[in-house]
């Protein structure tokens, strides 16, 4: 990868003993670094301490001496263990001042929930003096922006939720403006599914000869690889239109793999299809369980497309719920194509369903055999009177099957439903 030409560079500090006992792990430092660099911020060094007093002065004295500006996350709560601020106002030799107007939005906060502040809490409400105070919206403990002698810190709670709601409300939008957005490391992602690693790779040759000062690197998961598109440096409306460019390109090439960018979530993309043709959704779940289920239900609003479904994992509930013959039980065995068929019916036919989907399938770490392997998973697919099954073989353990599993179940409606 190449070097980020940032224009503005930092130091991160974590502070806790929980991240050095391996007890928490520290993934403000993995949302910090890649949201600076975003906006052209580089961190050259990241540095874990203690909750001891000596441990953070001295880190912090040590990052201000090598850069002017250094951010520190943790240690801002008001238990014993939270020194930061005491600590680094001394360093400053900023006095403490105990702020009214932040104590009283502290107790109106507890008040919504009930409680009222310990003692302790009063602590949250000191500041350095001369340090601006960046209201934190999801918890007690303010950030604190201190600058002066011997340089500049900003002091961000642990907690990761509050942690990011700090830096996006206050932290990124004023280093933004002092980098211009100049320098930005700028990443696009592109979620796709059911296609391997390899074969999307092949497809994606003659793009990456065309990428320019891009690069694209592949990140496999087992709901599928995401494809990360990079623009390291330059102006934000540049990279904006390289970014673009490419993004043509790979989607051409990723084809229907690509269900979408960002965050994307499968079965949120599903159920918008779903909704655009006023189709309604079910399924019938053996070895998954209810994973399929729990996707769809995951996303907001899923009711004005998700029917519901059944989970037969005994033989029993297939044929007594879904109606699938016992005789075809005996004959194929529950992992069978007439079996996943004669599902998806039933689960159309009870839910009153559009389109549906059935799973059987072998997730291991027993029950397979020579003609059925673990990881052997069909699938049947109904939209309106037109059914069609799908066997794959799934590699991985018996999470990563369920898992991988639903995501092509997903994947099939998607497709279904997007095919006309
Ligand atoms: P603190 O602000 O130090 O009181 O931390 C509050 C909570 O945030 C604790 O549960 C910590 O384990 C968690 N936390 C602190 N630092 C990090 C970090 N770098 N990454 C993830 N979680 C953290
Ligand atoms: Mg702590």
């Amino acid at each position: 990868m190449p070097h980020p030409p940032a224009s503005l560079d930092l130091e991160l500090i974590t502070i806790g003993t929980e991240l050095l006992l391996g007890f928490t792990v520290d993934t403000n430092s993995a949302f910090i670094g890649q949201t600076l660099a975003s906006v052209g911020v580089r961190v050259t060094r990241r540095t874990s301490v203690s909750d001891e007093g000596a441990a953070i002065s001295a880190a912090v004295a040590e990052a201000l001496a090598r850069s002017s500006l250094v951010i520190t996350v943790g240690g801002l709560g008001p238990t014993r263990d939270d020194l930061t601020k005491r600590v680094i106002a001394d360093l400053f030799g900023a006095p403490l001042h105990f702020q009214q107007d932040l104590w009283d939005q502290l107790v109106a906060r507890f008040a919504r929930l009930g409680r009222v502040p310990a003692p302790s809490n009063r602590s949250q409400a000191e500041v350095p003096e001369g340090a601006l105070v960046l209201p934190n919206a999801r918890g007690t403990a303010p950030g604190l922006w201190l600058s002066g002698e011997p340089g500049e810190v900003i002091m961000l709670p642990g907690v990761p939720s509050e942690m990011r709601g700090l830096m996006e409300t206050g932290v990124l939008p004023r280093l933004r403006e002092r980098t211009g957005g100049r320098g930005a490391v700028t990443t696009r992602i592109f979620r796709t599914t059911a296609i391997p690693e390899s074969t999307l790779a092949e497809r994606l040759e003659a793009v990456e000869d065309t990428l320019g000062g891009l690069t694209l690197g592949y990140a496999p998961g087992y709901e599928g690889v995401d494809l990360r598109l990079t623009s390291w440096g330059g102006t934000p409306e540049g990279a904006a239109e390289a970014l673009d460019r490419a993004e043509t390109q790979i989607r051409a090439a990723a084809g229907t793999h690509c269900y979408g960018t960002g965050d994307a979530d499968l079965s949120a993309v599903l159920l918008d299809a779903c909704k655009q043709r006023g189709l309604t959704v079910a399924v019938a779940e053996s070895c998954t369980g209810g994973l399929v289920g729990q996707r769809l239900t995951e996303v907001p609003g899923c009711s004005s497309a998700f029917r519901g479904g059944v989970i037969a994992y005994h033989n029993e509930l297939k044929t007594s719920l879904l109606g699938v013959p016992e005789s075809m039980l005996q004959a194929h065995g529950a992992v069978s194509e007439p079996v996943v068929r004669a599902m998806v019916q039933g689960a159309a036919r009870i839910t009153g369903a559009g389109v549906a989907v059935s799973v059987s399938g072998i997730a291991g770490p027993d029950g397979g055999s020579e003609e059925k392997p673990v990881g052997t998973v069909w699938f049947g697919f109904l939209a309106g009177d037109r059914v069609e099954a799908a066997r794959i073989i799934f590699p991985g353990s018996r999470a990563e099957i369920r898992a991988r599993a639903a995501q092509y179940a997903l994947y099939g409606l998607w497709r279904l439903v997007e095919g006309g």
